[in-house]
């Protein structure tokens, strides 16, 4: 029985069952026995690979969004660079490496890395480190949640690009679903053996206000036993992002995979060692994600006053950004790497590959053009 197992069935003896969230927020970032607090969960020996391990083109392709977006805004010298959940820091080295041939960005720059896993950090860290681009910006620094990011040293809040790639789909994810007496949230207990878990219904209706408004309404209409998803960790990141940018200059990229309408459905899935993986079995050694409700996600932000781009497909995306002329252009000068090159764009653009599931989304402040990819 694992650390984490015990863990869960103490906090459940002590607190009754736990909700998906909760579940899934002990599961993930538990400070000691939390999947992504120790361990490095990327690449071919690890459970899952995400996009910027894949090739350098797609960090590359990020870090030259952000010169064009940062352009558009005048050049604003400094302008913090923020990532959420930065994983081992490979997208912000390509990121810098990206933008070195463009005068006075680097300089400019205010990185800040939200990330909440120490051993992340640490990898992150390493990965800068040995990243010359790195020595060229203003600052870099970490902060453990997005609520904390920076204003400008003078107290005044700063210009803004923000990055996140597979971020949004690790925060916790509520579920509720459709029964005779109408939405019971669905909870987590210990199973009738004791040994594992199992999902279970609340006996009283949720509070109002926390079924995604796309929802709500529909309780005439949802079948018995339709599930549905709500992640207010989301929408309170969207709606921090957004009043950021209707006060300063910026804008937001956010990819993730997910859906551009608000649907019903159980998406809660786990993955370990590249296999789906039973969500119950071994919390803290699966990974632990959900869709991304991009619809959900939109409507928070435009409501908190940020112009909405997208979301488009990722593979549309990099191809609008120049994926092709950039795969031709590492194919000619190491044409030894040409299989591994045209095998990287096929997975990150193809509808077989990432593609198509994978969606862009960006936010930007009013009155600016729309974001590069976006136009
Ligand atoms: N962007 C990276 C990693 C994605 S995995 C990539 O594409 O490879 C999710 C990342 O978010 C990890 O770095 C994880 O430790 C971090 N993370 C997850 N939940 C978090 C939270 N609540 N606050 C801050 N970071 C979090």
């Amino acid at each position: 029985m694992s650390a984490m197992a015990d863990h869960l069935r103490d906090l459940m003896a002590a607190k009754g069952p736990l909700t998906v969230a909760q579940y899934m927020e002990q599961a993930l970032t538990h400070p000691r026995l939390g999947y992504y607090m120790g361990r490095d969960p990327f690449g071919r020996g690890g459970d899952f690979i995400t996009a910027p391990e894949i090739s350098q083109m797609f960090g590359e392709l990020i870090g030259l969004w952000c010169v064009v977006q940062w352009k558009a805004m005048g050049g604003p010298d400094p302008v913090n660079l923020v990532e959420l959940g930065p994983g081992r820091g490979t997208m912000m080295a390509d990121v810098l490496n990206a933008g070195r041939g463009t005068d006075g960005f680097l300089e400019a720059l205010d990185i800040s890395l939200v990330e909440i896993s120490p051993a992340l950090k640490a990898l992150q860290e390493d990965t800068l480190v040995k990243t010359p681009a790195i020595h060229t910006a203003r600052s870099l620094s970490w902060l453990s949640d997005f609520s904390e990011i920076p204003d400008d040293a003078d107290g005044s809040d700063g210009p803004l690009l923000l990055i996140a790639n597979e971020f949004i789909d690790a925060l916790p994810v509520r579920q509720f679903q459709m029964t005779a007496e109408g939405w019971r949230e669905r909870l987590i207990g210990p199973d009738d053996g004791g040994k594992g878990f199992q999902f279970m219904l609340a006996d009283g209706p949720p509070p109002d206000g926390v079924i995604p408004p796309a929802f709500e309404n529909a309780e005439e209409g949802a079948p018995e036993g339709t599930i549905v998803e709500a992640r207010p960790a989301a929408a309170d990141l969207a709606r921090t992002i957004a009043e950021r940018l209707s006060r300063q200059p910026g804008a937001a990229l956010i990819i993730d995979y997910g859906h551009e309408e608000s649907a019903p459905g159980d998406t809660l899935q786990a993955v370990k060692a590249h296999e789906f993986h039973d969500p119950l079995e071994d919390p803290g050694e699966a990974d632990l994600t959900a869709h991304v409700d991009f619809a959900e996600f939109c409507r928070a932000a435009e409501k908190a006053g940020a112009q909405i781009y997208g979301p488009i497909t990722q593979g549309a995306f990099l191809q609008a950004l120049g994926i092709g002329a950039r795969a031709d252009a590492l194919m000619t000068a190491s044409p030894e790497h040409r299989r591994d090159i045209e095998q990287a764009l096929e997975r990150l653009t193809s509808d077989d590959g990432m593609g198509r599931l994978f969606k862009v989304l960006a936010l930007a402040s009013p009155g600016l053009p729309p974001p590069p990819g976006f136009d």
